[in-house]
């Protein structure tokens, strides 16, 4: 591989690199504000301007190849006196508005200030005013005034999400980006803008003013929008999720989420409706009960069904360990061979970018899990006659709203004598249900997601539960890493009565004399990879933060974005 020196060190860097991509591949920052890794050079921030030896100007290490034997220097005073000029000119006509700036403490203009700006303005002419609180679309607000020109924006649109709303209009000092004369910026990606932009110009219109991001934790997660998967990181402030943002990850997702998942995948974990406790139905109503009341209670019913008469949902929003103990348990404790789940396919909802017309973000995983009929067992749509004929009376649902979607199943599912539900927010189905468990949500667990190419990706719980709460207050602090995070954090705000499933499971096993032994969720995972093969060789340190390709048979090749 080609050679070049940047700042004194050697690095190697692949034929047809600029200098700003071979530095970062080598963990070297060049500042920058309009090259963004996965966008067209635009080069018009001159932020990244360095000296190159044998040159007789600084160039832009953005549009500059990178040449065998070339020798850069990022920080020469040349390079620094260069980059103080291209920041006293950004900030001539900036507001300097940071105090009320969402973007505060996360953005690359105020950092830069700290570190290339020397602190004062000779401008004290009266700065250009331009338009505030515009809204461009329904997801995002613009403020004229913090716009730096750098085009991220625009670049996107037209590059990644294929929706070209937006442009610059005017020149000079009083250029500015809108979008065409009666037209919104409104696609499916939208957001990703928010994202990219490097200063506070544009602003998601969910989160706006509602924390400041140095009073808020971020846990890495997977998005349960649809079956690609893509990483997140989940923002909390007092134990309450506020905004979701896309984490890197080059095979899944590369920088970008779609704004259906970053908007309608967390609301409900804080919602009204949520299931707080277990439920059981008394003279028609639900009434909630302790947890032991409860087991007792589905334990008790559960029995005096003949082993042919019961059958087991799961779910492709539940996590792979949560299917797995589900499976086991309709086998080896109620001996039902009638266990499937329901896969939610929503044609109009994929695209070619992200979004997958699968639109759980576990169906292949509930599969690797175990959830399908045994052979001589019934699938969904057997299970479904088998009730309407009276022959199945009692059934047990994970996670699945499965009346919402299917309102016929409303009058069938009338006609069971037990019907117990695992739910994190009341709906359809748990309101036909005889006992209702709290379902913990996929922001308040660990455990495993497998994406439609076959890619298993790890949850964290990026919120408490009482269940978690309980759990560190008996735990050595040298485990709680095992959670990916810090107790403190999770001090204030609700904490619901919720458990994850596979953890429902065995309490209700267990009242039922059989012992399922799991204290969390990785040890589910480490029998699996013991007694399956697509997970051989899996644990939570393995999948890590990107996650791993498993061995599944619908696997499909990686989409680079
Ligand atoms: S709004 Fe942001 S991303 Fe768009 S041109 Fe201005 S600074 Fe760049
Ligand atoms: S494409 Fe799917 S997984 Fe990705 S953010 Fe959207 S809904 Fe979530």
């Amino acid at each position: 591989m080609p050679k070049m020196i940047v700042d004194g060190k050697e690095i190697e860097f692949k034929q047809g690199q600029t200098i700003i991509e071979a530095a970062s591949d080598n963990g070297i920052d060049i500042p920058h504000f309009c090259w963004h890794p996965k966008l067209s050079v635009s080069g018009n921030c001159r932020m990244c301007l360095v000296e190159v030896e044998r040159m007789p100007k600084l160039v832009i290490a953005c549009g500059t190849l990178a040449n065998e034997g070339m020798v850069v220097h990022v920080d020469s005073d040349k390079a620094i006196s260069a980059r103080n000029a291209v920041m006293e000119f950004e900030l001539i006509n900036h507001p300097l508005d940071c105090p009320i700036c969402d973007e505060a403490g996360e953005c690359n203009l105020q950092d830069y200030a700290y570190k290339y700006s020397v602190g004062e303005s000779r401008f004290v002419e009266e700065k250009v005013h331009k338009s505030k609180r515009v809204e461009l679309g329904p997801y995002v607000m613009f403020d004229a005034e913090r716009c730096i020109s750098c085009s991220r924006c625009i670049r996107f649109s037209e590059e990644i999400a294929k929706a070209p709303q937006l442009t610059f209009v005017k020149r000079g000092d009083r250029v500015t980006i809108t979008t065409y004369p009666g037209k919104q910026f409104d696609n499916p990606y939208s957001m990703n803008v928010v994202d990219i932009c490097p200063v506070g110009a544009l602003t998601n219109r969910d989160f706006r003013f509602k924390a400041r991001v140095w009073d808020m934790s971020r846990t890495n997660s997977i998005c349960n929008g649809c079956a690609r998967g893509c990483n997140i990181e989940i923002w909390v402030r007092n134990n309450e999720v506020l905004r979701l943002v896309p984490r890197y990850n080059e095979d899944v997702n590369s920088y970008w989420m779609c704004d259906y998942g970053r908007l309608n995948t967390f609301k409900f974990t804080n919602a009204d409706d949520r299931v707080d406790g277990p439920h059981i139905r008394v003279e028609g109503n639900l009434i909630r009960v302790g947890w032991d009341e409860a087991y007792a209670e589905a334990a008790s019913r559960l029995k005096v069904f003949g082993k042919d008469e019961v059958a087991v949902i799961g779910s492709a929003y539940a996590t792979v360990e949560d299917n797995f103990i589900a499976a086991k348990f309709a086998k080896s404790v109620l001996g039902t061979g009638h266990l499937d789940f329901v896969r939610h396919i929503d044609p109009t909802f994929g695209d070619d970018i992200l979004r997958n017309e699968d639109i759980t973000p576990n169906s292949k995983g509930a599969e690797l899990a175990g959830v399908f009929p045994s052979k001589n067992g019934l699938d969904f749509n057997g299970i479904v006659k088998a009730i309407r004929e009276g022959k199945i009376k009692a059934l047990y649902i994970l996670e699945d709203d499965i009346v919402n979607d299917n309102p016929e199943l409303e009058n069938i599912l009338s006609k069971l004598d037990l019907l117990i539900v695992h739910a994190t927010n009341f709906n359809k189905t748990s309101a036909l249900a005889d006992i209702v468990f709290p379902a913990a949500s996929y922001i308040e667990k660990n455990g495993t997601f497998v994406n439609f190419q076959g890619r298993a990706q790890r949850l964290r719980p990026a919120v408490a539960t009482l269940d978690i709460d309980r759990a560190l207050e008996g735990m050595a602090m040298s485990r709680l890493d095992k959670f990916g995070t810090k107790f403190d954090r999770w001090a204030q705000g609700k904490h619901f009565d919720a458990r994850a499933s596979w953890k429902i499971i065995t309490g209700l096993a267990s009242a039922m004399g059989h012992k399922l032994k799991y204290n969390m969720a990785e040890d589910v995972i480490l029998e699996m990879r013991n007694s399956i093969e697509a997970f051989k060789g899996l644990d939570y340190d393995e999948l890590g933060e990107l996650g791993m390709q498993i061995k599944s048979e619908t696997s499909k090749t990686t989409v680079k974005i």
